[in-house]
């Protein structure tokens, strides 16, 4: 969804006379349990811009409604192409099926389908230690690539089945329109806004970054807030370590008194970076892990999945104040700091002993930012049952005072509690708050409970061979330029702590 760093255009402009940019609209897609109105609406805001700027240049955006390869035959049979362009993304069980039809359906019509990659994700990675050395030549080696300044186009006639105009949110999704209004609350998503929150925050927020990230009252100003933007592809992740590791390479040799801070947040940013392509790999690794635990010891753990309960959290009523708080702010934003994810994740299946399995698909339903590989990783991390990381489980009382002391987070998600004072509502546990409901479970007890399903399987005989694999085969590396020293080690769970290891 971007023309700049575009390999793909770049790639299809270099070698062909004439290019199309088309966007498909998959029902299958747009329907699927992990997609909701929130993640079409981005679409939608990413793709009006990308016509705007493909038009600019003489290009143009043809939008087609149905499943890829049917379109793509009409098209063939209407225009006939020799070769399509894409990325290569690492996405759900539902799109890999779908590019594997793409691929035996480009054999067959003799099109040729060139992927560009985008990312330090290695398709096929047979030696996981060849990484960091891919991802050097691919991110660190090369510089962003320029957008396109002309597009050589050709006409395709327009019908049913593509189109150019398609400018209501209603011809994307048939979900209601009305949905959209409380989208007002939620980060635009464009070429545009993504170019303009990076340098807004490698100039200035990223210096309280390593300090603010932790809290939902100061993540959402010192975050970088690139989530939505490396989501949807309105910028590369090659761009950002760019344009942070210039900014790196200035703090370090300036003489300011503030250098060593500067270059501190940008170094726990890029961190974070290195993360996101880390779980990535792990889901394009592990393909099944969708609907399978990594760990498939962890296959006999015993959940409740108490109907009510899972309702209770995800609308937000579950009498737990920042988990209401946090389910509410992600349901009119789209968007909420690491932390609470992994508490909101942790409460539910430690604190209300809902399955992994059941509680991963509402969860990417309310992040505008989903990302496939990072949240179906980092759900069955925090679950406790990947089995290399050490057991976290993140008490929501406590982060509450950690956290949100005053309660001024939790008093603008929930305006039932807003007349009380902090400390009242700190001791939800002990006394009624009016109309807001007292706490849905006993959280402590329950956590118990799955904590100790866990300790016993992670200690039994027939845990060790899986694990070790799991371990060899999706652990993090040391950094490069440790490189004598790489091993897979176990991970810190805590993606919070500045003093994380970097995942190659
Ligand atoms: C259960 C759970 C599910 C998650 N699902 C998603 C998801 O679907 N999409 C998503 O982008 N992030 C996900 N995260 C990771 C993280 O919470 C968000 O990336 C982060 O909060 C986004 O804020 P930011 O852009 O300001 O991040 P920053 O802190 O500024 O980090 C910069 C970038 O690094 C990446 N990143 C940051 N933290 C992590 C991490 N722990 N693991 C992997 N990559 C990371 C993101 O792309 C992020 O934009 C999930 C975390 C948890 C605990």
């Amino acid at each position: 969804m971007r023309l700049a760093d575009n390999e793909a255009l770049t790639a299809a402009l270099q070698q062909h006379d004439s290019v199309i940019a088309l966007f498909v609209c998959e029902p299958s897609v747009y329907n699927a349990q992990d997609t909701s109105a929130m993640h079409v609406f981005a679409w939608w805001q990413a793709l009006r811009e990308l016509q705007s700027a493909l038009r600019a240049i003489g290009g143009e955006l043809y939008f087609a409604k149905g499943e890829v390869v049917p379109v793509l035959q009409h098209l063939h049979e209407q225009t006939p192409f020799d070769a399509i362009y894409s990325h290569q993304e690492t996405g759900n069980a539902l799109t890999f099926e779908r590019d594997k039809n793409v691929k035996r359906w480009a054999e067959s019509a003799l099109v040729q389908w060139h992927e560009k990659t985008q990312n330090g994700v290695v398709r096929g990675l047979e030696d996981r230690d060849l990484r960091s050395d891919i991802i050097q030549c691919r991110l660190f080696s090369t510089e962003p690539v320029p957008a396109p300044a002309s597009m050589r186009t050709f006409t395709v006639s327009c019908d049913d089945i593509v189109s150019t105009t398609w400018h209501d949110y209603a011809s994307l999704c048939s979900q209601p329109v009305d949905e959209c209004i409380r989208f007002n609350q939620m980060q635009r998503v464009g070429e545009v806004d993504a170019q303009r929150e990076l340098t807004h925050f490698l100039d200035e927020r990223v210096s309280d970054y390593s300090r603010g990230i932790s809290s939902p009252n100061t993540a959402f100003q010192t975050g970088s807030r690139l989530s939505v933007h490396l989501a949807w592809g309105t910028i590369s992740t090659r761009t950002v370590f760019y344009e942070s590791q210039l900014r790196i390479g200035y703090w370090q040799s300036s003489a300011s008194p503030d250098a060593g801070y500067w270059t501190k947040n940008l170094q726990a940013f890029q961190s974070r970076l290195h993360w996101r392509d880390h779980f990535t790999q792990r889901l394009e690794s592990a393909s099944y892990m969708e609907h399978r635990a990594l760990n498939p010891v962890f296959e006999q753990m015993a959940y409740e999945d108490e109907h009510a309960l899972l309702q209770a959290w995800v609308d937000g009523k579950t009498g737990i104040p920042l988990i209401d708080a946090c389910m509410r702010c992600l349901r009119a934003t789209g968007f909420l700091n690491f932390r609470m994810r992994a508490m909101l994740v942790t409460t539910a299946c430690f604190g209300l002993r809902l399955s992994w399995r059941t509680v991963q698909y509402p969860l990417a339903r309310v992040f505008y930012d989903y990302e496939p590989g990072i949240h179906f990783s980092q759900i069955q991390m925090q679950a406790g049952i990947v089995g290399i990381n050490t057991m976290r489980v993140y008490s929501p009382h406590k982060q509450l005072l950690d956290q949100d002391p005053n309660c001024e987070f939790i008093k603008r998600w929930i305006p039932e509690l807003a007349e009380f004072s902090s400390e009242t509502i700190a001791n939800y546990n002990h006394v009624p708050l009016g109309d807001y409901p007292a706490p849905v479970d006993d959280i402590v007890v329950n956590s118990a409970d799955i904590k100790a399903q866990i300790s016993k399987i992670k200690k039994s005989e027939e845990a060790v061979e899986p694990t070790a694999e799991v371990l060899a085969k999706h652990g993090s590396r040391l950094h490069a330029t440790n490189r004598r020293k790489k091993k897979p080690r176990p991970e810190h769970q805590d993606a919070d702590s500045p003093q994380m290891n970097l995942p190659l």
